[in-house]
């Protein structure tokens, strides 16, 4: 069953190994967890529904409970200390497009706000419900989770916007084909979700990003329904693709998605290259995308990513080894590792190979084939089952991500990393914090940093040590040419930087595109644009 105060499958647990334990203990010192409080203690404390009742909507304390929250770590603390602050009055699990238009006619009778419901994997305030005088229904789409539609001609694949990755890929799979979208989410995180928060899969540099899997669907609003059609181009004015996109549940409920698949490549396999130094490591990533060499995937980890990745990957023979080989070879303290992924055809597969490995060869990268790629790849979707050994320990995690051209990434990633580091310095306190590069395009690069430090000792100091890093960070991404967000979308925890990404006249347009369809406000309130 899945876990109603953390990460995925409650049978599941990821072990930290003993050599983490350590590494971590000498970084920011030993810590001592902070007490979980049980599912059952929270029920009294949902209060009584206000929603007025209907059939399809179930008032149950542990259905509320379990909408109430993502997975941001404030969302974490607020479950794990029982002080969840408000609830949705309600939860729906609509099966049809009728049904999502009843609920949507019964939300604007009642002068209800509705909140659209994925998975429940943001981790920026996306679905949580504000609190006020005005009851809230959530609408959970996991019920629309079937492939409703494959041309095989076209390669389009219509599905119910709940279906989560697992479902889209073994449907899709079933028939021979992919979407290739994986985000780090995959498990949990619906197709509907993934077109609403404007997400980005590990592969994308093959795929594409949402944006371009997205190519068509219907979304059912309170001014009736919208068909948006699969056209492979057009020149016809916006795209109201677009306005979709990233629209996070403010404009409607996406029902149906269209999306262009890709018959399932014949080899795919993930290599992994050590580097020197950051320089070396960052020009050559540079030069491979600008190169356009057909890499499915490529991550830069940074030194002390680097170093982490290897210390808390168990197996302390095999990284020695692995450690004194590349010591030989150049490669020592201040190393950074390089992950790719190869996907396609045969002759795609090796052309591509032979080019990345002459590119990273100019940059003294040392090539040590696919057994750590493979490694990799294994453990993609299950490496945030970490995050609970890790706060089982007394260890709090959060991550931060941005994106910015080539010139500016080095900087950015720099105050980003300092101001995480030292943000806890006036509580005696360290974080441990490191950054990978992924998601890379000719003009630059996604920055993907996560720190870690040490709970406090009461659940609201700690709430606090992780909104101050949250707010400076976030400022100085926005201040910095960064974009608030390259992949977890704006939410309301972002909401408050959007203006000086956006600019005055261009919050004024997304204000008055969810006016058009949604004047009241019922729509998941306080979202993407603040009141
Ligand atoms: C461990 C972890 C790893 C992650 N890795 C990645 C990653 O690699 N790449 C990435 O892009 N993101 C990642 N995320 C963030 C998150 O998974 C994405 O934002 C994802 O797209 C959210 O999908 P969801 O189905 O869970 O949506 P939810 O969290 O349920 O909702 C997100 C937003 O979309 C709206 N929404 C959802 N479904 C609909 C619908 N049918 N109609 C209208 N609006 C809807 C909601 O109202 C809300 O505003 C990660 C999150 C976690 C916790």
């Amino acid at each position: 069953m899945r876990r109603w105060n953390g990460w995925g499958d409650d049978q599941f647990n990821l072990e930290l190994p003993p050599e983490g334990r350590q590494f971590l203990g000498q970084r920011i010192g030993s810590a001592n967890p902070l007490p979980d409080v049980g599912l059952e203690s929270v029920k009294p404390r949902v209060p009584a529904s206000r929603l007025p009742s209907h059939p399809a909507i179930n008032t149950d304390a542990e259905h509320r409970i379990r909408h109430a929250r993502g997975q941001s770590l404030a969302d974490w603390l607020a479950m794990r200390s029982g002080d969840f602050g408000t609830f949705p009055d309600g939860v729906a699990y609509p099966e049809t497009n009728r049904d999502v238009q009843n609920l949507l006619k019964y939300a604007e009778e009642h002068g209800v706000a509705l909140i659209p419901y994925g998975g429940g994997t943001s981790v920026a305030g996306h679905i949580n419900p504000q609190a006020g005088a005005t009851p809230v229904l959530t609408l959970d789409m996991s019920r629309m989770n079937r492939l409703l539609d494959l041309d095989r001609e076209s390669q389009i694949a219509t599905f119910g916007a709940g279906t989560p990755g697992p479902l889209v890929e073994s449907q899709l799979r079933a028939h021979g084909y992919t979407l290739g979208h994986f985000p780090q989410s995959f498990e949990l995180s619906t197709i509907g979700g993934w077109v609403a928060s404007r997400s980005s899969g590990q592969q994308s540099l093959r795929y594409g990003r949402i944006e371009q899997l997205f190519a068509g669907g219907r979304i059912e609003t309170l001014r009736g329904s919208l068909t948006i059609p699969t056209l492979p181009a057009s020149s016809a004015g916006p795209d109201v693709r677009e306005m979709i996109l990233g629209s996070e549940g403010r404009l409607g409920v996406i029902t149906e998605v269209a999306v262009r698949v890709t018959p399932l490549p014949e080899q795919e396999s993930f290599h992994v290259v050590f580097f020197p130094d950051w320089d070396s490591a960052r020009t050559a990533c540079r030069k491979l995308v600008q190169n356009r060499t057909q890499l499915s995937m490529l991550r830069l980890s940074n030194a002390v990513e680097t170093e982490t990745q290897l210390a808390l990957a168990g197996h302390p023979k095999l990284i020695g080894l692995l450690e004194s080989y590349l010591s030989l070879r150049g490669s020592a303290d201040r190393k950074c590792m390089m992950t790719f992924g190869l996907t396609g055809s045969k002759h795609q597969h090796r052309h591509a190979l032979r080019e990345a490995r002459s590119i990273c060869s100019d940059y003294q990268g040392v090539y040590t084939g696919t057994r750590l790629g493979d490694k990799w790849a294994e453990k993609r979707f299950t490496m945030p089952y970490l995050r609970e050994a890790l706060w089982q320990l007394g260890y709090a995690v959060d991550t931060l991500e941005t994106a910015t051209d080539w010139d500016n990434v080095d900087n950015l990633l720099n105050r980003i990393e300092e101001n995480l580091r030292n943000g806890l310095n006036e509580k005696g306190e360290k974080a441990h914090v490191f950054t990978h590069l992924s998601h890379f395009y000719p003009q630059g690069c996604s920055i993907y940093t996560t720190y870690v430090f040490r709970v406090a000792d009461s659940y609201e100091e700690t709430l606090a040590r992780w909104q101050h890093l949250k707010t400076t960070t976030s400022e100085l991404i926005v201040r910095n040419r960064g974009t608030i967000s390259h992949q977890h979308g704006v939410g309301k925890d972002h909401a408050p930087y959007l203006p000086v990404e956006k600019g005055e006249l261009g919050i004024l347009a997304i204000r008055s595109l969810c006016d058009t369809f949604d004047p009241d406000q019922r729509l998941n309130p306080g979202t993407l644009v603040q009141p």
